[in-house]
C-alpha cells in the first residue's frame, strides 16, 4: 500500500532569473527590443544591438 505524503510544491521559478524575457522583432530594415513588462528598446539597424538593448533591459530593473 502507499502512504504518499505529497508536500506542496511551490511553482518552479529558476532562482536569479527575472520575469523580463525581452524579444527581437523585426521591423522592416530594423529591430526591436520588447518585453511583456511593456518595456521596449530603441529601434536599430542591426539586430545585435537590438538584442544588446534586450539583455541590458533583462540584467537592469
Ligand atoms: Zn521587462
Amino acid at each position: 500500500m502507499y502512504d504518499q505524503h505529497t508536500a506542496e510544491v511551490p511553482p518552479a521559478v529558476p532562482p536569479g532569473r527575472s520575469s523580463h524575457e525581452p524579444t527581437t522583432t523585426e521591423r522592416g530594415s530594423f529591430c526591436t527590443a520588447r518585453c511583456g513588462c511593456g518595456w521596449s528598446g530603441p529601434a536599430r539597424r542591426s539586430r545585435d544591438r537590438a538584442r544588446t538593448d534586450a539583455e541590458a533591459h533583462r540584467t537592469a530593473p
